[in-house]
């Protein structure tokens, strides 16, 4: 599914951000950068050890919550991988929306200032984080549109969904969120 913004794309696929063909992947990484399982688990896997050793030195203090630090990709298909750290969820009255919204927007804001045109993103805090998904897609695509329209860039954002519930709950909010645009 995709949709546009100007000359900008929008696209949902279900699939693995690991293998993604773009600029910059995201991981879901932990406030310590320390790895970990899900997305951070197979990044690390796949793009092998430079990546760890890059965020070491370059990031030892490790990365905030709702903030986003940038390395190279190892191994994988990306020049880059953007390593967010989203909220863990807690009932949603602790800053959970805002600080998942400040990770989409660092991630894509780091990814313009490195010059890259297409990044992919899984769904940060929605697994081990237990953010719940349909709330987690609404704030992940309004915060996406909103970046695409005072910036211009990136031109393709893609959210690489990993289970069917995932991709429903963004296709979903996709829709909901161009039929309040229009
Ligand atoms: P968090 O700790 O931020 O919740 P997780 O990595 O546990 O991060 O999960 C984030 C989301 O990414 C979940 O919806 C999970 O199902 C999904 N996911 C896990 N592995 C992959 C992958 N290889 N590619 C894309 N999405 C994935």
């Amino acid at each position: 599914m995709k949709r546009s913004i100007g000359d900008q794309t929008i696209e949902l696929v279900q699939g693995d951000i690991t293998l993604q063909n773009v600029d910059a992947i995201v991981n879901a990484a932990n406030s310590s950068l320390a790895g970990g399982g899900g997305v951070d688990g197979a990044i690390h896997r796949r793009g092998g050890p430079s990546i760890m050793q890059e965020t070491d030195e370059m990031h030892s203090q490790g990365c905030p919550t709702g903030e986003a630090v940038i390395s190279g990709a190892g191994k994988l298909p990306a020049r880059y991988v953007i390593h967010a750290v989203g909220p863990i969820w807690d009932g949603g009255r602790r800053g959970e929306a805002e600080l998942l919204a400040g990770a989409y927007r660092n991630s894509l804001q780091l990814a313009v200032e490195h010059g890259c045109r297409s990044v992919a993103f899984p769904a940060l805090s929605t697994g081990a984080y237990g953010y719940p998904m349909d709330l987690a897609a609404r704030t992940a695509l309004a915060t996406t549109i909103e970046f695409l329209q005072a910036h211009g860039e990136p031109a393709l954002v893609r959210f690489v969904l990993f289970s069917d519930g995932a991709y429903g709950a963004f296709a979903a909010a996709l829709e909901e969120a161009f039929k309040t645009e229009d």
